[in-house]
């Protein structure tokens, strides 16, 4: 899913349970769950070059960063109550994907290196279901989780 939609849910998940040792790990799954539900994304019609190259997708990279950072410093401005357990659980249930950054930067020639498709890559690329008609799917989810999230910042 996309970057905001991994975030909003991890920091739902970390103002949920308020633990860090159960939130935490949680987080870090929930990434994987959301990668398996139908979203958006061009899986198996376009290569690399396609899309990691594309001017509109570094485009959409930097305002999916900047909602991130945006969905952190709201925590930091309202502190509802296990916010920052809330902060570290949007960052890690949003983690995987910065791995793809070696993909990324190998694509646009920031990197000489060929990048290696070892076991996590491989695991992270097959269990995702990415369709165009998945944009509706992470429309629905965002609005659903930026609801509750938005209840969450008032406690
Ligand atoms: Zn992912």
């Amino acid at each position: 899913m996309t970057a905001t939609n991994h975030a909003l849910t991890g920091a739902v998940i970390g103002l949920t349970i308020g633990n860090p040792l159960i939130a935490i790990p949680l987080a870090f799954v929930s990434h994987f769950v959301l990668d398996t539900i139908p979203h958006f994304g061009f899986k198996g019609t376009r290569t690399d070059e396609q899309l990691l190259g594309q001017r509109w997708f570094k485009w959409l990279l930097v305002t999916e960063a900047l909602l991130c950072f945006m969905i952190v410093l709201t925590l930091w401005l309202q502190q509802p109550h296990q916010w920052l357990v809330g902060a570290v659980s949007a960052f890690v249930a949003t983690s995987p994907d910065l791995y793809s950054i070696p993909r990324f930067l190998k694509v646009n020639k920031w990197r000489q290196a060929p990048v290696k498709w070892n076991a996590f890559r491989r695991f992270h690329d097959v269990i995702q279901t990415e369709t165009m008609w998945g944009a509706a799917v992470e429309a629905v989810w965002l609005s659903g989780i930026l609801y509750i999230f938005m209840q969450q910042l008032g406690k």
